[in-house]
């Protein structure tokens, strides 16, 4: 295989917002994009202040924190750390500033 791919723009992984409540009444609580690292499934970011004042959503996915709440061309988080790498576990570590997304560190297969 060619050399792994470490950046790409936040919208090529078909980002989406979602309101994740059972009853569908809350949106914008997180987003989901395409798995950079393995195409094969989702990752959910749940925002830890969401737009709609209420508490986090709970379920699967990495609780973070937005940093510039702007369209997926600018979108910025941070973990809920303040460390600009989110740790999505088994599919590394991420970094996602102003649209761009960034593979910092990738795990054991
Ligand atoms: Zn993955």
């Amino acid at each position: 295989m060619g050399k792994q791919r470490r950046r790409w723009e936040l919208q090529e992984l078909e980002p989406e917002w979602a309101g994740m409540d059972e009853d569908g009444t809350r949106y914008n609580v997180a987003f989901s994009f395409d798995c950079p690292v393995h195409g094969t499934h989702r990752l959910t970011c749940r925002l830890d202040r969401p737009y709609d004042g209420f508490a986090p959503i709970q379920g699967p996915g990495v609780l973070v924190h937005l940093v510039d709440n702007g369209s997926f061309d600018t979108l910025t988080v941070e973990s809920i750390n303040g460390d600009d790498a989110i740790n999505f576990g088994l599919c590394g570590k991420l970094r996602i500033i102003e649209g761009r997304v960034e593979l910092v560190r990738v795990l054991a297969a």
